[in-house]
């Protein structure tokens, strides 16, 4: 016998029949023995038909009043499903957010939970009700005799609702009921043989939510992650078992301030690592995949992956490995780059033939390199062994861009200046130069107030795939600040205005080529935003370039973000370059690439994007051969 909190969606309750079967389920569950809490969504399309309504009455509603609008859509459903489970003769009661004590802060229309009152809830449980919470909804805490208010979580916040009741109740299972079968490799509306998971960690789910599966509210999975909730994803029109989300087994955390807590939950540190850099390596699809390729045969691993164009015609490769791979990595790299130069067919030869790279002295520290003295088409390889990798990492990071830039600022208030960057949703790291290295560890963990730990040496997982699944985004922008000054606190100052103005960056990147601008050096510094947010976006980079000499924004919209995940890619070599081979095969130019622990993000032009998702997804052997999904609705 288990404590279950069931949540069933918009269109699992989508009409009188739909919340009959819904009872049903409810109370065949019962039966078996188990224990119910049940939260339920609006019933299809209500929040969006309560959205409209009030944009017929008011171009811009109040967001105090579009909390007590919305949350009358749940309001209806825990009624209908209450009395559905009475007419079946189960005793049941529906309770509203405010009447269970959901308490969030004041953030009307997007707020995070701050605690859960359990007491009412187990009394109900212990008279055998079943207790059916509208979901998406709360109320403030009324703290020091304020006003009571009606909050909602934000869109699709439903599942966060669950996986609350679910952490405050301690509850054996949160079982999430949709219209789709589970979790897919990818968008089955997209790519037709996606498969089902059986299985998906929620650091895989993480990543994947964040970039564009909307299968679960991304803060649902941040508090199963958190809170150690075990999740399931089916459907609620078969008995088929779905997908499992694994939580990690962690220390208990106490329940106040549940979706406040400490957003970063480590700091993590690499010291057995090193960079090479490639500049000026030709903007042509196939070069990522050659290179990579060539470093996957020689057994290198390599970490961080960053690229970036620059002056519109080359592109900068940068990368980091195991120390002990540095000579091989190099060996490799000086190959390719020799390669590069030697006159080729065709168009690809455009700015990549001419003379042997007869000049080249081997490997140079960066410091000590020419600025842009050498020919357009010279490539250059550069090795740097003083570097660490000092990550923060954390659920807590989600849609708090603030968190990274608070990174960034402490750093470069201790005068120590960031050379690669790379961000995900639950991960940032930087290269530092490796003399700052406990200086930076101090720091940020006092800033954070967590430990730090060496990163683990990552064996591979021989149970868990190299990549779990492919998304598509095709809702970013991708900005440029080109030629900003190298000295720490550029890349702070940027990423906190952009914080300061709620935009989300991702796949930052800092070049690695500097330019000297009157006696001082220069990057530029590249990164996607969502696309909603581009106007601000740019318009705070302009802002930010006025001040400075000779910087320059440049943006694109026309792009798209195709993005492999799987926990099952650490420490294994090869995974990065089998996606680069896929879409080189399909002639996709790769325009930026980011990767952080458990995924590779290739930014490409938008119209090559789907075709992009069906050559990850097939590259990794995801296709599901056997059946098609059918996707209701
Ligand atoms: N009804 C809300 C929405 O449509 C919450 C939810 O369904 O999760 O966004
Ligand atoms: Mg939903």
């Amino acid at each position: 016998m288990a404590l279950i909190v069931q949540k069933y969606g918009g269109t699992s309750v989508g009409s009188v029949e739909r919340i009959k079967a819904v009872a049903a389920r409810v109370k065949a569950t019962v039966d078996a023995g188990h224990t119910l809490v049940v939260v339920v969504s609006a019933m299809a399309k209500e929040t969006d038909k309560l959205v409209k309504l009030a944009h017929d009455i008011s171009s811009n509603p109040c967001r105090r009043e579009m909390d007590v609008l919305l949350s009358t859509g749940e309001q209806q459903t825990i009624a209908l499903l209450s009395m559905a489970l009475q007419a079946l003769g189960q005793s049941a009661i529906s309770l509203t957010g405010a009447q269970v004590g959901i308490e969030t802060e004041p953030a009307h229309t997007r707020a995070r939970i701050i605690n859960i009152q359990t007491e009412r809830l187990e009394r109900h449980l212990k008279e055998g009700k079943v207790v059916v919470v509208a979901g998406f909804q709360g109320i403030t805490q009324g703290l020091q005799g304020a006003d009571l208010e009606v909050t909602t979580l934000g869109r699709g916040g439903s599942d966060t609702s669950a996986v609350a009741l679910a952490a405050a109740l301690k509850a054996d299972l949160c079982e999430i009921y949709t219209d789709v079968p589970g979790v897919f490799t990818t968008d089955p509306r997209l790519v037709e043989n996606a498969s089902l998971l059986t299985e998906i960690t929620c650091d895989e789910m993480l990543e994947l939510a964040s970039l564009g599966a909307k299968v679960l509210h991304p803060r649902a999975v941040e508090i199963a992650r958190n809170y150690g909730v075990q999740m399931v994803v089916r459907s609620s029109w078969s008995d088929a078992p779905g997908t499992k989300v694994i939580a990690p087994g962690g220390s208990p955390r106490p329940l106040h301030n549940l979706e406040l807590g400490r957003p970063v939950d480590g700091v993590r540190f690499d010291l057995d690592q090193a960079k090479v850099a490639m500049l000026r390596v030709a903007d042509r699809p196939g070069i990522a995949a050659g290179l990579f390729s060539a470093m996957a045969r020689q057994g290198v691993t390599v970490d961080l992956i960053i690229q970036s164009i620059h002056d519109g015609n080359t592109n900068d490769i940068a990368f980091t490995v195991d120390r002990p791979s540095l000579n091989q990595a190099e060996a490799v790299a000086t190959a390719f780059s020799v390669m590069l130069h030697q006159p080729l067919k065709g168009d690809a030869a455009k700015g990549a033939a001419g003379k042997e790279d007869s000049r080249r002295e081997g490997a140079r520290p960066e410091s000590a390199r020419p600025e842009d003295t050498r020919p357009e088409d010279e490539v250059e390889v550069i090795l740097d062994r003083d570097i660490v990798k000092v990550s923060i990492v954390g659920a807590g990071m989600i849609g708090r861009p603030g968190i990274a830039a608070q990174m960034f600022q402490v750093l470069a208030e201790a005068g120590i200046n960031l050379q690669m960057i790379s961000t995900s949703e639950v991960n940032v790291s930087c290269t530092i130069a490796a003399e700052h290295c406990d200086r930076a560890l101090a720091i940020l963990c006092k800033t954070f107030a967590v430990d730090s730990s060496p990163n683990q040496v990552s064996t591979p997982d021989p149970e868990s795939p190299p990549v779990r699944g492919v998304a598509l985004d095709l809702k970013q922008a991708r900005l440029a600040i080109l030629r900003v000054p190298d000295r720490p606190g550029m890349a702070a100052q940027i990423f906190q205005e952009l914080a300061a103005a709620n935009i989300s960056v991702d796949m930052i990147i800092q070049s690695q080529r500097s330019r000297p601008i009157r006696g001082e050096m220069t990057r530029d510094i590249a990164f996607t935003v969502p696309q909603i947010d581009l106007a601000i976006a740019q318009q705070t980079l302009e802002a930010i370039a006025q001040t400075l000499d000779n910087a320059e924004v440049t943006a694109d919209s026309d792009v798209a973000k195709v993005s492999i995940v799987g926990t099952g890619m650490l420490g294994r070599p090869g995974v990065a370059a089998r996606l680069f081979e896929a879409l080189a095969a399909q002639s996709i130019n790769i325009q930026m690439i980011a990767t952080s622990e458990i995924r590779v993000s290739c930014v490409v032009s938008k119209d090559q994007g789907a075709d992009a998702l069906k050559a990850a997804h097939a590259a990794f052997g995801l296709e599901d051969l056997t059946q098609r999904v059918e996707i209701p609705g």
